[in-house]
């Protein structure tokens, strides 16, 4: 049952958002452009973003944590980056052609990511993993790639089972069984189960992962896991594939391979990589790469070669953002900064909720927080859910109307989360944020109290 105290009051406050929104259901199907926006009665309209902060359509602010969907390590409209794109505008945005950003773009990559030999720029994550399994299966001449479940590597057809339902790797409507039957789905945290798995099937090409765990960490990996999994596909002969779209340039410069010191063959990039507009990459090994590059012989041309195409791959606009981002968050003061800021947040965020008795906890790494309804109200702290106590089911809700009625509960406190529930934290949330996050926390449960949804 949603919580009515709190859908009223979201209403109360978002005439506009209801407005567009009747506009958009006549347009768009679902009445959104992206799922994770579905919210009901309606979604929040947002109408202009700076820093740490955004305004919706009917001027209320809020403090945000989608931040982009977590591209924006910097925050909204950061005015280094907003100053190349804008001279970039100027020079134009396509030139069909080489060009010297693109190459500044990439060399900064690999100064960056450690298993970086060679960079490929594409359209956006999705494309990235896309293109990561092509070349994966390409090189080692093998079809099977194995996931680990809940884990969230975009929406093409490869991927797109096992992350919030399909556990057993059925094909979800509109994508053919074929293309699901060549993947096999592993329980995270489980390297003996991994390793079964690698004995079991002689085809496996590449093994593909979230390296801080399924969403961002929302069911995090165990300390170690990463580096056990590394062991294991080099004993077996099988690629890693990282999917850094979300840790990419956020958890450190380098991404989480810096941060946890495994370096994986192939690695996906997006959001921070491209600072904020469309773009994305993947990035590895110099010979995994070179199967995209031609050779004189036509015959490997045709039997092994990948080719891979995009128009907008690394357009100047793109690059120029990209750049501006990644030479900004180089020397790691902003990452350190979006982390200090994080951790304070759900220090503080934790003490608010034990002292008025809600079982909720709030817990995550790096720049990220997630909060833990804890349905079965267990005992546990932000180190037992980082240490595997808590079960990935509890863990990864995304729907459900305690999960509704925090989103919107928030949302009239005055922030903005994913619906995971959670969100990223930027360089520039200070300590006005965190105030202003943990009021909205507030109102949400002063709304809540009286009726907690079940
Ligand atoms: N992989 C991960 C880990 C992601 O977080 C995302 C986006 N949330 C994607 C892939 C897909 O990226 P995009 O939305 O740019 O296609």
């Amino acid at each position: 049952m949603r919580n009515s105290a709190i859908v009223s009051a979201y209403k109360q406050k978002t005439p506009g958002s209801a407005r567009l929104s009747a506009r958009a259901r006549e347009v768009f199907p679902g009445g959104v452009t992206h799922d994770t926006r579905l919210l009901d009665p309606y979604p929040l309209a947002i109408a202009r973003a700076k820093g740490a902060r955004k305004w919706d359509v009917d001027g209320n602010e809020y403090v945000d944590y989608i931040g982009g969907h977590g591209a924006l390590l910097l925050g909204h409209a950061h005015p280094a980056v907003s100053q190349a794109i804008s001279e970039q505008l100027a020079k134009g945005t396509h030139y069909g052609a080489a060009h010297e950003l693109e190459v500044e773009w990439g060399e900064q990559v690999k100064r960056l990511v450690p298993c970086a030999q060679k960079v490929r720029f594409t359209g956006s994550g999705t494309e990235s993993t896309l293109l990561a399994i092509r070349l994966a299966r390409a090189f080692m001449e093998k079809n099977r790639i194995v996931r680990f479940a809940g884990h969230f590597h975009g929406w093409h057809d490869q991927v797109a089972f096992g992350v919030t339902s399909h556990f057993d790797g059925s094909a979800p409507p509109g994508v053919l069984p074929g293309v699901a039957e060549q993947a096999a789905i592993c329980p995270p945290n489980d390297i003996a189960a991994l390793e079964r798995m690698l004995d079991q099937f002689d085809d496996v090409a590449a093994v593909i992962m979230e390296p801080t765990g399924a969403t961002f960490g929302l069911v995090p990996l165990v300390e170690g896991f990463a580096k056990q999994v590394r062991e294991l596909t080099a004993r077996k002969g099988v690629l890693l594939i990282f999917d850094e779209v979300i840790t990419g340039f956020r958890v450190a410069p380098g991404g989480a391979q810096q941060l946890l010191g495994v370096t994986p063959d192939l690695a996906t990039f997006a959001k921070i990589l491209a600072g904020g507009l469309p773009g994305g990459a993947v990035a590895g090994r110099a010979d995994l790469m070179d199967t995209i590059t031609p050779r004189a012989d036509r015959e490997w041309n045709l039997r092994h070669r990948v080719p891979h195409q995009g128009t907008f791959n690394a357009n100047p606009l793109t690059a120029a953002a990209g750049l501006a981002t990644l030479r900004l968050i180089e020397d790691g003061r902003a990452i350190a900064d979006a982390d200090r800021a994080a951790a304070g947040l759900r220090d503080r965020l934790n003490d608010m909720l034990k002292r008025q008795g809600f079982p909720w906890v709030v817990y995550g790494a790096s720049s990220g927080f997630h909060v833990f309804l804890n349905p079965r109200e267990r005992d546990v702290t932000p180190a037992d859910i980082a240490a595997g106590r808590v079960p990935s089911d509890e863990l990864k809700p995304l729907t459900g109307p305690a999960v509704h009625d925090l989103r919107c509960g928030l949302i009239v406190g005055g922030m903005d989360l994913f619906p995971w529930p959670g969100g990223c934290v930027s360089a520039v949330h200070g300590e006005a944020e965190i105030e202003a996050t943990v009021r909205a926390f507030q109102t949400c449960l002063e709304l809540a109290r009286d009726q907690v949804a079940v």
